[in-house]
């Protein structure tokens, strides 16, 4: 195994550090512009272990607890209307973790706030993360259905298209699709997705702006472009000696979201399709009761499917996937065309 559990731990202490620093900063700025904010502070904390000295010596008259209570969330709403008025958001002083479900501990929260014994969707990300290296969804700064430019499709139908609607028009539908497939994604009735079209039209794009989205939602997305997927399932079938390729092949078969991307740029072999079907038969099947959706990624076109793959293959993506048909210029040309001023 690659990720050790030691090296996750790590990641989650140095996000606990990072929320609470510039939690510590934001007060030093605070404390600056309004003094009077740091004595509500000291006035605070000495209340609060004032209390504690009381409760440990178990002298509290009976009415006391409620009394230190009273007078410490006077102090806090005190403080709250200071930040306010001198232009600060309310929780500018709480700490701002990554995760608000497990406060970047990894593991869920019980009702008291202690972290419990089940890992956190942040945990499950990280682990599959950290093991196919996928993070790049996040990094490059320019995925995001914000940054879909439906200018790079051409406004009017391509001749001999065999369609009169304009690359455009389809484009804008495809992305409309996307954000339904996003809001529906717990919904087991919800389709798959089928990219197709020709190179540069924006399927991986697209896919990864879903990616995003979902991962935002709090759940696992697994992304992966087609040679590599199998490569991993072959491995893990025919040297199962090694842990790693196994809880790999386990995240490919249980990922909330699984994206294969280019579809058919695998070398062809017979065992493969056959575990392509076992593999996309097991998630519908999983997809009942807990999320488990598949996106693939293709230049191939749906009719075209059947001389790749086997006809149960098709008929089963024919069947369970919403086809979204992109067509248009490459959009890499066409980006650099309009950088240059074309
Ligand atoms: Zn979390």
């Amino acid at each position: 195994m690659n990720t050790s559990w030691h090296e996750l731990k790590r990641e989650f202490y140095k996000r606990r550090d990072n929320a609470i620093l510039s939690r510590d900063q934001r007060k030093e700025e605070v404390y600056r512009k309004v003094p009077e904010i740091k004595v509500l502070d000291q006035q605070i904390t000495e209340l609060g272990l004032s209390y504690t000295r009381e409760a440990i010596k178990q002298q509290l008259a009976p009415d006391s607890a409620g009394f230190f209570e009273e007078k410490i969330s006077r102090l806090i709403e005190r403080k709250k209307k200071l930040l306010v008025d001198n232009g600060f958001p309310a929780d500018y002083l709480e700490v701002e973790y990554t995760c608000k479900n497990c406060n970047d501990t990894g593991f869920v929260l019980d009702k008291d706030g202690i972290p419990g014994t089940t890992p956190c969707h942040c945990y499950r990300q990280l682990l599959v993360e950290r093991f196919y290296d996928i993070s790049n969804l996040n990094s490059d700064g320019q995925t995001g259905f914000e940054f879909f430019n439906e200018n790079y499709y051409p406004d009017s139908p391509a001749e001999g298209a065999g369609t009169d609607v304009s690359p455009r028009t389809q484009a804008i539908r495809v992305k409309e699709k996307c954000i339904d497939f996003v809001n529906n994604f717990e919904d087991k009735d919800c389709p798959n997705l089928f990219f197709t079209g020709p190179t540069g039209v924006g399927k991986t794009f697209l896919s990864k702006c879903i990616a995003l989205e979902i991962l935002k939602k709090g759940h696992t997305v697994l992304y992966l472009p087609a040679p590599a997927m199998f490569d991993i399932i072959y491995r893990s079938k025919y040297q199962s000696d090694s842990i790693m390729q196994d809880n790999s092949h386990q995240d490919i078969l249980n990922t909330e979201l699984l994206i294969i991307d280019d579809l058919g740029t695998e070398s062809p072999s017979a065992a493969k399709y056959t575990e392509l079907l076992t593999l996309l038969n097991y998630r519908s099947a999983r997809n009942i009761s807990t999320p488990c959706k598949t996106i693939l990624s293709t230049n191939l076109e749906p009719k075209d499917l059947h001389k790749m793959y086997s006809e149960r293959v098709v008929s089963r993506i024919l069947g369970e996937y919403d086809i979204l048909y992109l067509f248009g210029d490459d959009i890499r040309l066409v980006k650099r065309f309009m950088k240059d001023g074309f």
